[in-house]
């Protein structure tokens, strides 16, 4: 029964109880970290063989470089050949970069606007540049376009992609809409995942502006957390289908694959836009760590040893989702006081509480000693205008403290929906 359907009595005594348990909850004393989106340190033992690879002696590469030295800007053949598999790209439009991709997709933010890309008139950065931002979405994502004083509009964001018909009507009619940033697959926090049809239409749609750009994080292109692992669609060969071979950047790395921030990034794009992407980084770096990426050849293997050594991930991190699930259906599923996704992959949840409360609830947990990623960092501008969105990372913490900390923010949501109700 919803909070609002209770009789004045029920409500004062729903408050009390969890004025109560919250008291308890406090008394506890807990130190819990739900903050970030980081592999448990069980998930980066999987890779630890990285640690002693390639290996005393071993730096020559199939075809033959010599990893040790300068060049091959677009990174290792083997190493591509395995993730343009994963990625759905072809193999000739696929680069391999350094140590994670947030550095490739600030570059490739930078590149646009100080040099703007192969279809603008220019620099973007001559001009009001506007992006479209599907929330909830990725705080870092945001953080880029404040830092660069892009203005971001928020996008409503459903389980299969984004409000459509907002975006064709913004692409059309403003050329200061130059992109939009999509996480395709499992998307931080709310584990959408695009479907087909939705990819279509984002490439093919109309826009006022020439050289508007979706920049395509696939960041959980193969993070399944159930049996459907749903893969990585065709997203270039659709936008060339659809005559707009060159709006589409993607990125990818294998930070949750191997180790976060020592793994290796990935840009892909049409040809015109990898040798774009090229020449500009070509100034910036004599050459990639192809070490890193020879090791990562040699551990790795082939596309099937990455979905191997991901379904090793799932069996970590499954049972933490599992078990967010379990707690928030018991303890708020009878009072309808929040919605909360069930993702099929990717590393969050993402929980609706009723609107106005999530800074409440984030406080509250904080002085419990549960901290939780502040309320609106999903958002542009670190502001959720319903102020209802928490997101939760359970993969880092033990399972233990994952069901601690999930029971501890249960209470702190009744608290303060009851709080809200009884105001
Ligand atoms: N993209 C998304 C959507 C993410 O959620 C994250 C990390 O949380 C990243 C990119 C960061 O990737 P990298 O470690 O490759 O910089």
């Amino acid at each position: 029964m919803s909070l609002s359907d209770l009789s004045p009595d029920a409500l004062a005594a729903l408050h009390s109880e969890q004025t109560t348990a919250y008291a308890a909850l406090v008394d506890r004393g807990l130190k819990l970290d739900l903050t970030r989106g980081k592999p448990a340190p069980a998930q980066l033992d999987l890779s630890n063989a990285l640690l002693t690879l390639p290996g005393a002696g071993e730096y020559t590469a199939a075809d033959g470089t010599d990893c040790r030295n300068y060049g091959g800007g677009q990174g290792l053949p083997e190493i591509r050949e395995i993730f343009a598999e994963l990625l759905n790209v072809p193999v000739a439009q696929l680069v391999a970069g350094d140590n994670a991709s947030l550095g490739v997709m600030h570059d490739t933010l930078v590149f646009s606007l100080l040099k703007g890309t192969v279809d603008s008139a220019g620099p973007w950065v001559k001009e009001p540049i506007t992006f479209l931002c599907p929330v909830p979405g990725y705080d870092r994502h945001f953080a880029l376009c404040e830092q660069f004083g892009i203005t971001m509009e928020p996008v409503a964001l459903g389980p299969d992609g984004p409000d459509l018909e907002a975006i064709r009507s913004r692409v059309a009619d403003d050329p200061s809409v130059r992109g939009i940033w999509i996480v395709p697959t499992y998307a931080n926090p709310t584990g959408s995942v695009y479907t087909e049809e939705v990819t279509r239409e984002l490439v093919s749609m109309p826009t006022a502006a020439p050289d508007f750009r979706i920049f395509w994080d696939n960041a959980y292109a193969v993070h399944h957390l159930t049996d459907a692992e749903h893969p990585a669609l065709d997203v270039l060969g659709l936008a060339a289908e659809a005559g707009n071979p060159n709006r589409v950047f993607v990125f990818a790395s294998t930070s949750k694959i191997t180790f976060a921030g020592a793994g290796v990034s990935f840009f892909a794009g049409s040809p015109a836009n990898v040798s774009w992407y090229l020449q500009h980084l070509g100034k910036r770096t004599i050459g990639p760590d192809k070490v890193n990426h020879l090791r990562h050849a040699r551990y790795l293997g082939s596309a099937d040893g990455v979905r191997e050594l991901m379904r090793k991930h799932r069996a970590i991190i499954e049972p933490k989702f599992a078990q967010v699930e379990t707690i928030l259906q018991s303890r708020l599923g009878d009072h309808e006081v929040a919605t909360w996704t069930r993702p099929e992959g990717g590393y969050f949840i993402s929980l609706d509480v009723p609107d106005g409360c999530a800074t409440r609830v984030v406080a509250l947990a904080k002085e419990a000693g549960i901290a939780m990623t502040a309320a609106g960092a999903a958002f542009p501008y670190g502001s959720d205008p319903r102020d209802r969105n928490i997101r939760i990372a359970p993969t880092f913490p033990s399972p233990d403290d994952v069901a601690a900390a999930i029971e501890g923010l249960c209470t702190c949501v009744l608290l303060a929906s009851a709080e809200q109700q009884q105001a």
